[in-house]
């Protein structure tokens, strides 16, 4: 099914119009492939946790399996997963559509820092928080944690026990600038492009284990955009990742 095409000849008005629109039903159609390729993998997201809380629930109801408090929470563990994913998918949404309301009001970013990292449990990795005493953003608190907390909860994440994880505050002119570092597994040059599309994991099969969608690092880039910000990765393959998130110190936020 490919998109009208209009044959274009000389340089007139009349051609540049044809031009223009043979390459707006281009880029609609590659819109659709996107939108399919997206519906796709929100199915496959869903199916695994869906079908293994189905099928511990009948094998349940046939006297197979008994409801133990283990399974209770292996279940419950499944469902909150899935509650992420669309959760996530809705921020995204949102984004999408520009309707991501933001509530701007001057953030003390140093007790956010501390509060985003009191929040994860780091096992066997050191996760500390660097930042000078004063530090004042505008932005929408909420949304702004959000967005630290998907990166550290990945530092953490791709990060072998032993490993350290700083989360950095500081001011570059008028942005500040929030940097979270590991000294992870870190992320091949080829694939540092893809890592903030939508459903991209470097590895498939080892991430699914734990607990990501693949979706953290999408948002954190909607949020950052939202907040008139930006939000770029660099990594050194087998020593560690920094992700940068920089917002206009005081971003007229919508
Ligand atoms: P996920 O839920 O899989 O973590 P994200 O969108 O947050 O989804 O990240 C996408 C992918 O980017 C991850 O699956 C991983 O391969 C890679 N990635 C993200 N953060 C890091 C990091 N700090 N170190 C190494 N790889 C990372």
């Amino acid at each position: 099914e490919s998109g009208a095409q209009v044959k274009v000849r000389g340089r007139d008005e009349i051609a540049r119009l044809g031009t223009a629109f043979n390459a707006m039903s281009a880029s609609r159609e590659r819109l659709e492939e996107t939108r399919k390729a997206m519906v796709s993998d929100i199915a496959h997201e869903l199916r695994t946790p869906l079908s293994n809380i189905r099928g511990w629930l009948e094998a349940t109801q046939d006297g197979i399996s008994r409801l133990d408090d283990e399974l209770v929470d292996s279940l419950l563990e499944e469902a909150v997963h899935l509650q992420h994913i669309v959760d996530d998918l809705q921020d995204l949404a949102l984004a999408d559509a520009g309707a991501l309301r933001l509530h701007p009001e001057p953030v003390d970013v140093p007790h956010l820092l501390a509060q985003v990292v009191a929040a994860q449990s780091p096992a066997g990795v050191s996760l500390s928080v660097e930042a000078p005493d004063a530090l004042e953003v505008t932005a929408d608190p909420v949304r702004l944690r959000q967005a630290v907390g998907n990166l550290v909860a990945n530092a953490v994440r791709y990060t072998p026990a032993g490993g350290v994880v700083v989360v950095r505050g500081g001011r570059d002119g008028d942005d500040v600038v929030i940097e979270v570092a590991d000294t992870g597994a870190g992320i091949e040059a080829a694939d540092l492009p893809h890592v903030f599309d939508r459903f991209w994991r470097a590895d498939k099969a080892r991430t699914r284990g734990s607990g990501g969608s693949g979706l953290g690092l999408a948002i954190v880039r909607k949020l950052a955009e939202a907040h008139g910000g930006t939000v770029t990765a660099a990594s050194a393959p087998g020593q560690g990742s920094t992700f940068t998130l920089r917002l206009p110190a005081g971003t007229a936020a919508r």
